[in-house]
């Protein structure tokens, strides 16, 4: 099937105003800046609109205009995704709706740890809004203050907390969604429980935007950790790191929340990037894990520190220290999260959010060292990530040169050799950042002819004009 691609016709364009009103369209080149290029890695679209309505039925009357005029809708929400899912490609025929300015908690139902909530609120007040409620809303990660619920749910957001909580496709359970042809879904529903069938929302989580637009969310709540113990470990090599989290997990019980490798090379970058970064030990070592123990019991100081000195007398852990406070945590994990944006200091960085079974990570990193070291042998490894989840975020790339702009014709060629290693230690080469533009061909290499088409069928039932995110995630 081919993507429209019509021009977006006025009088569409004068209807949508009508509906939404003057404060929900954009149409000034400046004001749209924001919602046609992405936050990292140049993508940028056109489009002769972006439109921000304030409410589902408002969603819904914009999506029916669309869909009776065959014009296409890309969904946003904090359009900070790295896939380009969220940008408008560059013929300027498709219509940014933007979910905004539907900000608010509709409703919370403690008894039930529940709270509804609108797609446009922002993560980090949901936490917040969370807390107030002397609960805990786990999802958590790096683009927190910006990135919204319907953006993390599209995308199927994971984190820091996966290891106990899991990803954002385990926070839900129900959801609200206009379809591509403007009618609502109401599942709304905040059941435990509930074998009807198929599991619709399941459909629409990590679909990125291509089946429909999320417009309300019924998330899970949990009990606040009443206490919380971070550490950071050099390790002797990431073999030592994953047997590292296999002690802690026996020891503590379900009490691992986080479970950070961190590399040396990273660490210089986060500290050449922003020179106030404190070095959490004194002495340097290559390789490092950031590890959080929480949960309902006290005494968790005392297991991370039988767990460390066990570590190291086995020779596992080469030095440790244990955040004195809520600062000292806090710092600990600003360093991690700030490897997004601190590798920007290379000249050329080709990255993959790829996972692999965790007993396979020091594997992986090692065979996809030697394979590229030996390909480029200038080129510099970095690999940081989540591996209590066995996602990794493997980035080589080069150092800032004359020259470093012609290494991006190698992007190709080490993509090969990174995804083909990944999936023959029975890995994903995207864990969580989804498919949108950037991985959507690769992907076709290593997914069977069947499951491409049974999603083209999906996709072809639910949007059969095409209309809902056009050529992201999957062609049809
Ligand atoms: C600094 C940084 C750190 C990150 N760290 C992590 C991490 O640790 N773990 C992780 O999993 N991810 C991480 N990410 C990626 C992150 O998950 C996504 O950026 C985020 O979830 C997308 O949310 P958003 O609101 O910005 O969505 P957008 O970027 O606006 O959209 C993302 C996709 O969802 C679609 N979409 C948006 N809203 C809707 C809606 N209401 N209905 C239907 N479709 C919609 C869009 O069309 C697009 O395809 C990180 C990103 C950054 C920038």
């Amino acid at each position: 099937m081919n993507t429209p691609v019509a021009a977006v016709r006025q009088d569409l364009l004068d209807r949508i105003r009508q509906v939404v009103g003057d404060k929900g369209c954009i149409t000034d080149a400046a004001d749209m800046a924001a919602y046609l290029n992405g936050w990292r890695d140049g993508w940028q679209g056109r489009s002769p609109m972006v439109v921000r309505p304030a409410n589902t039925a408002e969603v819904a009357a914009v999506v029916k205009l669309c869909h009776d005029a065959r014009t296409p809708i890309v969904p946003q929400a904090g359009n900070t995704g790295l896939t380009g899912g969220s940008t408008p490609g560059m013929a300027g025929n498709e219509i940014v709706l933007s979910v905004n300015r539907m900000n608010r908690v509709r409703a919370t139902d403690l008894l039930n740890e529940t709270m509804t909530v609108e797609a446009g609120c922002i993560l980090a007040n949901l936490q917040q809004k969370a807390a107030e409620l002397d609960r805990l809303f786990p999802l958590s990660l790096g683009a927190e203050g910006t990135c919204q619920i319907g953006g993390n749910l599209s995308t199927n957001a994971g984190g820091i907390n996966v290891l106990k909580y899991g990803n954002a496709r385990n926070l839900v359970l129900g959801l609200e969604v206009v379809l591509p042809d403007g009618q609502v879904w109401d599942g709304l529903r905040g059941l435990r429980k509930d074998n009807t069938g198929y599991d619709l929302k399941q459909l629409f989580i990590g679909a990125e935007g291509t089946l429909g637009i999320i417009t309300q969310a019924v998330l899970k709540l949990f009990p606040r950790p009443r206490d919380q113990q971070t550490a950071f470990a050099a390790v002797r090599d990431p073999q030592a790191a994953v047997e590292l989290l296999s002690r802690a997990r026996i020891a503590s019980g379900e009490a691992v929340t986080g479970f950070e490798l961190i590399q040396r090379f990273g660490i210089d970058l986060v500290i050449r990037h922003l020179p106030q970064t404190p070095d959490p030990l004194a002495q340097k070592h290559a390789w490092n894990v950031l590890m959080e123990l929480s949960g309902s019991d006290t005494g968790l100081r005392s297991t991370l520190e039988t767990v460390l000195a066990e570590a190291m007398e086995a020779g596992l852990v080469l030095d440790a220290t244990i955040a004195a406070n809520q600062a000292q945590a806090r710092a600990m994990w600003k360093m991690r999260e700030d490897h997004a944006e601190a590798q920007k200091e290379l000249g050329l960085s080709i990255k993959h959010d790829v996972s692999v079974p965790v007993s396979r990570i020091a594997e992986f990193i090692a065979r996809a060292d030697a394979a590229l070291g030996k390909a480029y042998p200038d080129i510099k490894h970095l690999a940081f990530g989540h591996i209590g989840d066995g996602n990794i975020h493997y980035n080589p790339g080069w150092e800032n040169a004359p020259g470093v702009a012609a290494k991006a014709k190698e992007r190709d060629p080490i993509n090969r050799i990174v995804h083909d290693l990944v999936v023959e230690l029975g890995g994903s080469i995207s864990a969580e950042h989804g498919l949108g533009l950037l991985r959507r061909d690769e992907v076709k290499h290593y997914k069977s002819p069947v499951e491409i088409e049974l999603m083209r069928t999906l996709k072809r039932a639910l949007d059969p004009h095409n209309l809902m995110n056009p050529g992201k995630l999957i062609e049809i």
